[in-house]
């Protein structure tokens, strides 16, 4: 599998060579996210938004020491040699990565975090801020901020109201997820960390979030795991589940902020329950494009719906939900990934592109999340490392040039767009607009 760790030399080729087109905020994240941050010392001083573990882990590395300390969020990287445009980047933990956030202790700057790769100084950090609901709880004592985490820089709300997915007691999880995993882990840590969210609940914690003053919250995810055993959940099917939140939310806050519902691929009657409830944009992730690939390493999805089933769905959702609000997810760089994945770069990137394009073309939006191989899913245990630096930029290449071509909008719901401006804090291409 090989290892495929950035050094200087090599992100100075990418940004001299693609940094015009591309610009270097958006390739530097790549390289970051991919392979995860790690931390010379433990922060120090709570004033920052420390992770909420919200739906998987999104680390490489989640031992106890980690999972027991408080790292931020998000950071926002700025300045520094390559001159960055401030860029908010997930904070995914990584002890082997190259990238590593010290503190500067200088005239001018005392335990100032920056960050640096390979031991070469890349830009000034800013960890993302504790907002005032926070630290807040509702009236039977939870947590705001396990109830209702916000990500993105403050602008989502992210509603994970079932914890767990069903595919992974039949062994059907999809490889690169570990849901279920970091549940159990949470929970060894946090006996509040709870599978199953009330209604109740979380329109408590949204009614502290909408009072809150230093609230920058625009747009929510519903979502959470698959349902696909409706005895276990008294009798709901997924969609009953997920449009009695939905109900309730837009009940109370009815065009506060943009509502987005990340669920399985439904048929068209369904779909229009949910756009009923309040759904504005519906996320039905298709993770991987490749026929085989699909099959592999989504085994749930595949046996449960089937890839044409769930493609069709995609299409045909445009008409309840109107051009551009279907935004179906890739995990960009699983088709990479071994045992099952492409040997070639250009291969991956010509068959995720098949995608994109497909779906462009029908005035839906795909976007993609930069794959963290955690060491809890499937594809991690098994020792893969990150994809390479050039399919992220390749990929950041070939998502705008079709986004281009089919004159399409920058997706709703993801905040700004453009470097310096973007908040999306997972993968780079709303970073990579020229705006
Ligand atoms: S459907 Fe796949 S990615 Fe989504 S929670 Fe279940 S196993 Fe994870």
């Amino acid at each position: 599998m090989g290892i495929k760790k950035s050094n200087l030399k090599q992100l100075e080729f990418f940004i001299k060579t693609y940094g015009d087109t591309v610009n270097p905020e958006a390739i530097i994240k790549e390289d970051i996210l991919r392979q995860g941050l790690s931390f010379d010392h433990i922060p120090s001083g709570g004033n920052f938004a420390g992770k909420s573990y919200f739906i998987f882990s999104f680390n490489v590395d989640n031992d106890k020491d980690i999972l027991s300390n408080k790292f931020p969020e998000e950071i926002a990287i700025c300045s520094g040699p390559f001159d960055l445009k401030k860029t908010v980047v997930s904070v995914r933990i990584n002890k082997s990565s190259p990238y590593k956030i010290k503190y500067i202790q200088s005239e001018n700057l005392k335990n100032s975090p920056a960050i640096f790769l390979d031991g070469h100084f890349i830009a000034g950090v800013e960890f993302s801020a504790e907002k005032s609901y926070m630290t807040k709880k509702i009236s039977n004592g939870k947590n705001v901020k396990d109830l209702a985490p916000t990500i993105e820089w403050g602008y989502l709300i992210y509603l994970a109201v079932f914890r767990m997915c069903q595919y992974f007691a039949e062994g059907l999880e999809c490889k690169f997820c570990d849901m279920n995993f970091n549940y159990v882990n949470q929970r060894k840590i946090n006996k509040d960390y709870s599978a199953i969210k009330s209604v109740d609940d979380i329109i408590e914690a949204l009614s502290i979030i909408e009072a809150a003053e230093d609230s920058t919250a625009e747009a929510y995810t519903l979502t959470g795991g698959s349902i696909i055993d409706e005895i276990k959940f008294d009798g709901d099917e997924e969609i009953d589940f997920y449009i009695r939140f939905l109900e309730k939310i837009e009940e109370k806050f009815k065009g506060k902020w943009i509502s987005k519902v990340v669920v399985q691929a439904y048929p068209k009657d369904k779909l229009k329950r949910l756009k009923d409830a309040g759904a504005y944009i519906y996320h039905t992730n298709f993770e991987v494009w490749d026929k085989g690939l699909f099959k592999k390493v989504c085994p749930g999805k595949s046996r449960y719906i089937g890839r044409n089933a769930w493609i069709n769905r995609i299409v045909d959702a445009v008409e309840v939900f109107g051009d551009y609000r279907v935004i179906p997810n890739f995990v960009a760089g699983v088709e990479l990934a071994k045992p099952y994945g492409f040997d070639s770069i250009d291969d991956a990137v010509r068959s995720t592109a098949e995608g994109i394009e497909f779906f462009m073309s029908k005035n839906i939006i795909p976007r993609y999340t930069t794959w963290c191989p955690e060491k809890t899913s499937n594809l991690g245990r098994s020792g893969n490392t990150p994809a390479p630096l050039e399919y992220y930029v390749k990929l950041l290449l070939k998502w705008h040039e079709l986004h281009s071509k089919y004159n399409l909008p920058v997706p709703e719901g993801y905040g700004r767009a453009g470097a310096g401006q973007a908040e999306f804090s997972v993968s780079g291409f709303m970073d990579a607009f020229k705006i």
